[in-house]
């Protein structure tokens, strides 16, 4: 199978405003000089001050008494699976979790379970559809053993958790001895919407991870956190799946400056979003969700323009976004201004005026995948 390029293709003008991830940020040259200073030394052995003191604020941060770097949010969620469920067990989470949706069929492939997934609006279960969800213990019945959120939800559009929420799933999974994992690859885009710690907001979850890739801005890493056996568990699963590291001090570095300049400007992004939606909302047509944080989903269809063709539209004219699960996701960052999201209304007014008196002008974009 052929997969389509995703940002650059032959003939189409350079990206100016690129809305595509909030993995796109590049390292600033203040974040390439913190990590050119890292002091290092080989993190399989528990010898990199870096990471270690990386783990030790993280764990802090989430209220843990243990934390581990790991290469990516992806082996985080994997590697909490393998710890925590055996090959034939299930896992409770949302139908559009990146672990349903967007890791290659890992838990599967490697964990050997199996996921019920939960319906609800903007990548949310209510606490009831837990609890409905459950199975009595019965011989021919698979044995749960973990429930699953996002905070922030991705393919839910950025939507918060509340916490009472959160809190309602901690107690029905302890009352049914269900262990508790939270995907945290955006949680402190979460608490700078929210003002809530995220020690709050990750209380009573046995595995919490941040992603240091997504709005903070470093080029590599996330952090998972959780019991001291839990971490001991999760490194050996880690040391099974090739990402055990050696100086990967350089790479923790970057995560130490992005948590000490990266976090409180999250609300920029927020608020970059937010008039992005809020223009998006004034044109006919256009249905979007108004955004928690820094992904804003809009459907384009009202409009007669399909997602596919507004996408590739926006891209001819050097703005890139994506279609996920059917709608548009644009996603704010620290590269991108207030300016940028001007000039992307305006382009997009600009595509749908040309569209109105050409209807069938544009020709859908290839599918991207992104996460
Ligand atoms: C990006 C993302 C991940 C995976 O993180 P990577 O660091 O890209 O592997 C997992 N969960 C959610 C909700 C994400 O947005």
């Amino acid at each position: 199978m052929a997969y389509a390029p995703v940002l650059n293709e032959p003939g189409l003008p350079p990206i100016r405003i690129n809305l595509l991830s909030d993995t796109q940020t590049r390292p600033s040259a203040a974040m390439r000089q913190a990590m050119a200073a890292a002091e290092v030394g080989d993190e399989q052995i528990g010898d990199d001050p870096t990471v270690n003191a990386l783990c030790e604020r993280v764990a802090a941060l989430l209220g843990k008494q243990a934390a581990v770097f790991m290469p990516s949010g992806t082996m985080c969620n994997v590697a909490a699976t393998l710890v925590h469920c055996r090959p034939g067990d299930e896992i409770l989470a949302h139908e559009t979790a990146h672990i349903v949706a967007l890791e290659g069929g890992a838990h599967a492939a490697l964990g050997g379970v199996q996921v019920k997934t939960l319906h609800g609006d903007h990548g949310q279960f209510a606490p009831d559809r837990l609890r409905e969800a459950l199975r009595p213990a019965t011989r021919n019945q698979p044995r749960q053993t973990m429930v699953s959120v996002e905070q922030t939800s991705n393919l839910g559009g950025g939507a918060i958790w509340k916490q009472s929420a959160l809190e309602s799933i901690v107690e029905i999974a302890q009352a049914n001895g269900l262990v508790t994992h939270m995907d945290g690859a955006r949680l402190l885009n979460a608490c700078v919407a929210t003002g809530l710690s995220a020690r709050a907001m990750a209380e009573g979850w046995d595995s919490v991870w941040l992603d240091f890739t997504k709005g903070l801005g470093a080029p590599l890493g996330a952090v998972m956190a959780g019991s001291r056996d839990f971490i001991d568990e999760v490194w050996r699963w880690k040391q099974r799946l090739g990402g055990a590291l050696r100086q990967a001090g350089i790479c923790a570095a970057a995560c130490h400056y992005a948590l000490d300049h990266n976090v409180a400007r999250l609300a920029e992004d927020h608020a970059h979003a937010r008039a992005l939606a809020n223009g998006l909302s004034r044109i006919p047509g256009i249905a979007v969700q108004l955004p928690d944080t820094n992904l804003v989903f809009f459907e384009s269809s009202g409009t007669g323009l399909a997602s596919e063709a507004l996408v590739a539209a926006l891209r001819r004219r050097g703005v890139l976004m994506c279609v996920m699960a059917g709608r548009i996701r644009a996603c704010t960052h620290l590269d991108v201004s207030a300016a940028m999201i001007e000039e992307t209304l305006a382009a997009i007014g600009d595509i749908l005026q040309v569209a109105a008196a050409a209807p069938r002008l544009s020709s859908p974009a290839p599918r991207r995948s992104v996460s």
